[in-house]
């Protein structure tokens, strides 16, 4: 992946860390094929936000660490009807930097509690942000009422609790917004 508009998408993770850098932007599914193929249409989009920073380990030494952050929403395709839903993602993912490809394989399997990834002079920062909106994308998305007949009298406080289905009629600006880019 290249540089974007004179945006950054690339960063020596070592220098970054050591720096306690901080890297943000938006990811918008027109610009993303891999996740683009998973959704429904090209609204919405997910600011994202990187920081660096270096931890001292007990032994000597210190190791690199990354924290991404997530925040938005992006449109699916809903389960039962196919038509678009509005999915909201807000998530933060910690990484441990590894020099080479086989120690983050090896680190990996070892730790529980975060990532181990491999880093580098010429880290892709916009191919981990796609990869972590892929994996945060929810399995199984669905309009809380999709117009489909769901007769649930004993569902109880949670069915309630369920908003009143804003996602089945299509905002009116929306649309028109859409039909005054045209077709994509
Ligand atoms: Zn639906």
């Amino acid at each position: 992946m290249h540089a974007r508009r004179g945006s950054r998408t690339t960063i020596d993770t070592d220098a970054f860390t050591r720096a306690g850098e901080r890297l943000e932007g938006t990811l918008r599914p027109g610009d993303c094929s891999r996740l683009r193929e998973l959704l429904a249409d090209d609204r919405g989009e997910l600011r994202w936000s990187l920081r660096g920073e270096r931890r001292r380990r007990p032994e000597g030494g210190s190791d690199g660490l990354l924290e991404l952050t997530l925040a938005g929403a992006l449109q699916l395709p809903c389960v039962r009807c196919l038509e678009p839903v509005e999915t909201a993602m807000d998530e933060t993912r910690q990484y441990r930097l590894a020099l080479t490809e086989a120690q983050a394989e090896r680190d990996d399997l070892e730790s529980e509690d975060v990532d181990v990834i491999t880093g580098g002079q010429n880290f892709d920062v916009l191919a981990l942000v796609e990869d972590e909106a892929i994996m945060a994308l929810p399995l199984a998305p669905s309009h809380a009422a999709c117009g489909l007949p769901v007769d649930l009298p004993d569902a109880g406080p949670a069915a309630e609790a369920a908003p009143e289905a804003p996602a089945e009629r299509p905002n009116p600006f929306a649309v028109l917004e859409r039909l005054k880019r045209g077709p994509q």
